[in-house]
């Protein structure tokens, strides 16, 4: 008889297969104010890798961090208009302090643009302050509607980067850059998640923003999901604020600004792009946990082996579990290794002790085989990026199969139904063909160049709309 599914298969159901790993695997619970998240040890080191992935790259823009504090004064969201008229049914709102109704109410931070701004019009005197480079680590508040772990929660964590620049070209070349060389290469390098990078239509746009730059991700489903934003705000904020500067000619000049984000939703996208029925498959690169030794019996023998072996590897530079809880069944643990999806498992017994092997079972190409102990620290570090290049191969290919370009919104309704994405040109969807596909629960993602390239202008001649069903 075959042994009952741990997950819900995917098949039969994807979103409940969604929620069954991620409590399966032990990354994440619901808290108890509706929409809110209990981000468990296993879910969060992998937000602590994401973190680690990403500051770096973030810093190598010459950006720096800094914190701003979590309470917005309510009269900062009102000064930009289309900021305010955007976020207003999302806030969550403090009108009681210390017992007493306070004077002003204060928002907490849907999003830093305001207070960052705020600051930026003090520290900003003259074009030598110039660029500004600030991000910040923190969570946010949005009070949303149709709550999703990870996806979609009413408090996540997340980067928040704002920049201030001299001149329009500057601050646009600037948004593309983390576009590319921050989001866009911790998505294919670390995350090993493909994705087609555009701008959204003006329907979609940031809240205060003249234009927004996306990158767009098919998951198992063929649902697209918003991986990562960058924004051009233009000089909206700055009016606002009155962030000006005195320029080389001695005139006092607007500055223009950029704002880019990355959240714990990324961690959602990884379950439904390299998530299968058997749990989650962790690339390698992203790994807090690449290898884990497991005693599969408790003799002193085979834990003084298993510590022997986690050493060796933690030698060679691999991110090493030693799991030798024998209190607790093989067959248990092996199970719960797969569900979080640890791209290795070395498994040691008593047997291996005598033939100098152990058994090596990988999670991502799937299989299991014999190795000699003495080689294992030799042979995974080249096997563990065979690995992450195939899930990176797994998600593009998913995507290029599964997407059709189309001339008509019917034809695209059709690709979308049957699990896909659909391409179409934008000259002849416009607004108003936008607009029609709303009405089947249809978006345009983003609008990319014939070659696959970001456009400069949302109507540039030949621009594609690529539309899905969206998380
Ligand atoms: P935004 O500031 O609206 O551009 O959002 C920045 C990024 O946050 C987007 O690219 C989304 O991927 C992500 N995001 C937006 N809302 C949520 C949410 N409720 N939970 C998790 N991530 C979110």
């Amino acid at each position: 008889m075959a042994k009952a599914p741990v997950l819900t298969p995917r098949a039969d159901d994807f979103p409940r297969w969604y929620q069954d790993l991620i409590g399966k695997a032990e990354l994440a619970d619901n808290g108890p104010v509706r929409g809110t998240m209990v981000i468990r040890p296993y879910g969060y080191g992998l937000w602590e890798r994401m973190q680690a992935e990403m500051d770096a790259r973030i810093k190598e823009t010459g950006t720096e961090n800094a914190y701003f504090p979590l309470l917005i004064p309510q009269s900062y969201l009102t000064r930009e208009a289309d900021h305010v008229e955007g976020f207003a049914p999302e806030l969550a709102v403090v009108t009681h302090g210390g017992g007493k109704e306070l004077e002003e109410p204060a928002v907490v931070r849907p999003t830093s643009e305001t207070i960052v701004n705020e600051y930026f019009s003090k520290w900003v005197q003259s074009y030598r302050d110039l660029p500004l480079l600030i991000n910040q680590w923190a969570n946010v508040v949005r009070w949303e509607l149709r709550p999703r772990l990870f996806l979609r929660t009413s408090e996540f964590l997340w980067q928040e980067g704002h920049t201030a620049h001299a001149t329009y070209e500057e601050a646009r070349d600037f948004a593309a850059r983390i576009q590319r060389e921050v989001y866009g290469d911790f998505l294919e390098n670390v995350l090993a998640i493909d994705f087609v990078s555009g701008r959204k239509t003006a329907k979609e746009r940031f809240a205060g923003a003249v234009n927004t730059l996306t990158l767009e991700s098919m998951m198992g489903d063929g649902k697209a999901l918003q991986m990562v934003t960058s924004h051009e705000l233009g000089q909206n904020f700055a009016k606002a604020f009155q962030t000006r500067y005195l320029s080389r000619e001695g005139t006092q000049e607007l500055v223009w600004q950029t704002s880019w984000g990355s959240t714990t939703r990324m961690i959602g996208a990884l379950v439904m792009t390299h998530g299968d029925d058997d749990g989650l498959r962790v690339p390698p690169r992203l790994a807090h946990i690449q290898v884990v030794v497991l005693a599969i019996k408790g003799d002193e023998a085979v834990l003084a082996k298993v510590r022997e072996v986690g050493d060796r590897l933690r030698a060679a530079g691999l991110r090493v579990r030693v799991d030798d809880r024998t209190d607790v069944p093989f067959g248990r643990r092996a199970v719960d290794w797969e569900l979080k999806g640890v791209p290795a498992r070395v498994e040691i017994g008593p047997r291996d002790l005598e033939n100098g092997t152990a058994m090596l079972a990988r999670r991502i190409p799937g299989g299991k085989e014999p190795v000699a102990t003495d080689a294992l620290a030799g042979l995974l570090p080249a096997l563990l990026e065979e690995d992450q290049a195939l899930l990176l191969e797994q998600s593009r290919a998913r995507r290029e199969s599964r997407t059709t370009d189309v001339s008509t919104i019917a034809e695209a309704v059709e690709a979308v139904t049957a699990g896909g994405w659909a391409r179409i040109p934008w000259a002849d969807l416009g607004e108003e063909g936008e607009a029609r596909l709303a009405e089947q629960s249809l978006t345009v993602r983003c609008l990319i160049a014939q070659d696959g390239s970001v456009p400069d202008a949302e109507d540039a001649p030949g621009n594609l709309a690529v539309v899905a069903r969206a998380y």
